[in-house]
């Protein structure tokens, strides 16, 4: 049954069945109100008739035939509101009269209803029919007193009532009631199927727009319901999973996926469903052939009013992609620590021999070193954003830690001044206090943000000339900042810093050598860890770089 005829059917069934329990409930309810309501009657009628027509002493049984005269009369006042049979009880217990003349005379004090009755109560009970053409007998005991004060009754009258009426009222309440609650069940039915409908057709519409669209893609494409059953899966899921769509359909990706361990799925569905936000991942799947590949996904949740229907799911297979990069990776580190190494020893002879360990070192021989000495640095600078980028684009070193902003700022101003110094540039701190302030962030990529920037502001300072560092609150951001006044960034060429090996000509000029890639990795590094990178310079006044990231409470 397709799930349009099982809601149909469902909700037909639900709402018949909600109308019959109620209908039931609704009469009962009406019928022992009625009931009620009649016996309390039945027991003023008899009041007000025993008031008017009868006398304490008739139930003393002093004078037994005009006593039972009376109540016959009595009888025949009352019987026309359905008491049809009619008995009066002495106090004592013993049966005065009656329309059966064989229970005159009878002792019944150890009745119980009667007693209760005694005691001032109105009882009722519900005797066997025989011999009366009625559905619903009713037994009520009637104390009955002549003093407005209460106390002891001077009798009991018990009547047997025949409340056919009231039943054959309950009986048409039931039919009434059962026609609107049907009327209401056909309306409900009717507004919700024709609504769902719909609803199933708007949805069909737009479900034909969606497999148009994924049919062909290259990418793997399945659309499931909120439990993860796949209900389609395009041409490029059979492709690169290996099961038909037959195997697909009705499955969950389990059926490829399932390598990765629990948290991660964890992660997935809380995103997915509780968060309602879209997850993308990497993602180690299984293809049927048993073959291992790696895939990028990102899985959307279709939400409509809040509720969660339907998730999209994307994997791109990625693996070829990765052996690359890998190679790639593996190609950029081997020959960066395999040229850092020659490099560190280079410096260390030139520095041996500008020390003249080996004898003294004439002019000469001191510019050609000084000479060697730079562009050695020039190439273990070169080496060394090189292993930066390699770390980023790894994605190594990216895990935040809690960090404490004194702390780092104390390391950053230790690092850089003796650097300052050998450059004979003023480092001042613009943090003149304690600040408690902490961040929640991957040190390695922040450290060497602010590195740069730092070094930077150093590198283009000319001697005697100041670099403050400092750091500030900006609502729920912190901002480091590094100010120098050294040669600045023309305007026409400020754009362009952040690009790979781009340098400005006025720093070309001041300091030739340079790689021109340091801003570029911060940038890149900035992006990954959600900081944001600004700056306003002036050519020959100086320059101020913000870093503004997260504050961590
Ligand atoms: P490098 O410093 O090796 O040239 P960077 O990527 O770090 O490479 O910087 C790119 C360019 O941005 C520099 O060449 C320079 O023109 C400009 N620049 C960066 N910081 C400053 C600064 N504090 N003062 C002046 N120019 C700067």
């Amino acid at each position: 049954m397709n799930p349009a005829r099982k809601f149909t059917l469902f909700t037909f069934l639900f709402a018949l069945t909600v109308a019959g329990i109620s209908d039931y409930a609704a009469v009962s309810l009406f019928r022992s109100r009625f009931m009620k309501f009649s016996v309390s009657g039945i027991a003023d009628l008899i009041q007000i008739h025993a008031f008017k027509e009868l006398e304490s002493f008739d139930f003393s049984a002093q004078d037994l035939k005009l006593a039972q005269k009376k109540f016959k009369v009595f009888f025949e006042d009352i019987h026309s509101s359905g008491v049809i049979r009619l008995e009066a009880w002495s106090s004592s217990g013993r049966i005065l009269f009656s329309d059966d003349s064989a229970l005159i005379g009878k002792d019944f004090s150890e009745n119980k209803k009667f007693q209760e009755a005694l005691s001032g109560a109105i009882t009722t009970e519900t005797p066997m029919k025989h011999g009366y053409d009625a559905s619903l007998l009713t037994e009520v005991w009637v104390p009955v007193f002549f003093s407005s004060e209460g106390g002891t009754p001077s009798g009991v009258m018990r009547v047997r009532v025949n409340f056919d009426e009231t039943d054959r009222l309950a009986h048409d309440t039931h039919i009434l009631v059962a026609v609107i609650f049907l009327f209401g069940v056909l309306m409900y039915w009717f507004v919700t199927v024709f609504v769902f409908k719909n609803f199933i057709l708007t949805s069909m519409r737009d479900f034909d727009k969606f497999k148009l669209a994924a049919e062909y893609a290259s990418d793997h494409i399945i659309l499931t319901n909120r439990e993860g059953v796949i209900l389609y899966a395009n041409t490029a899921a059979e492709k690169i999973t290996g099961y038909t769509r037959k195997e697909l359909i009705g499955a969950r990706p389990s059926l490829w996926g399932n390598r990765m361990p629990p948290e991660f799925y964890q992660k997935l569905w809380r995103t997915i469903k509780d968060e309602k936000k879209v997850f993308m991942g990497e993602i180690e799947n299984r293809r049927k052939n048993g073959e291992l590949y790696t895939a990028y996904i990102t899985i959307t949740p279709v939400v409509e009013n809040g509720i969660v229907n339907f998730f999209v799911g994307i994997e791109r297979d990625i693996t070829e992609e990765k052996i690359k990069e890998k190679m790639r990776t593996d190609f950029m580190t081997l020959t960066s620590h395999q040229l850092r190494t020659p490099l560190s020893g280079t410096k260390w002879i030139i520095e041996t021999l500008q020390k003249g360990v080996f004898g003294p070192v004439n002019e000469k021989q001191k510019e050609y070193l000084g000479v060697l000495d730079s562009s050695n640095k020039k190439m273990l600078e070169l080496v060394s954003d090189l292993l930066n980028i390699v770390r980023w684009e790894s994605g190594k070193q990216v895990e935040p830690e809690i960090i404490n902003v004194d702390s780092l700022f104390g390391e950053l101003m230790a690092k850089f001044a003796s650097v300052a110094a050998s450059r004979d540039v003023i480092l001042e701190s613009g943090l003149s206090r304690y600040s408690g302030w902490k961040l929640k962030i991957s040190k390695h990529f922040f450290c060497s943000i602010l590195e740069n920037i730092l070094s930077n502001a150093i590198t283009y300072s000319p001697p005697k000339h100041k670099v403050v560092l400092s750091v500030f609150e900006e609502g729920a951001l912190l901002v480091f900042s590094v100010r120098d006044f050294g040669i600045g960034i023309p305007q026409e060429e400020q754009k362009k810093i952040f690009e790979r090996f781009y340098r400005a000509l006025n720093a070309i000029r001041f300091k030739p050598e340079g790689t021109g890639l340091g801003l570029s990795v911060a940038a890149e590094l900035a992006k990954k860890i959600g900081v944001k990178i600004s700056f306003q310079s002036e050519e020959n006044k100086g320059s101020v770089f913000f870093v503004r990231v997260p504050k961590f409470s």
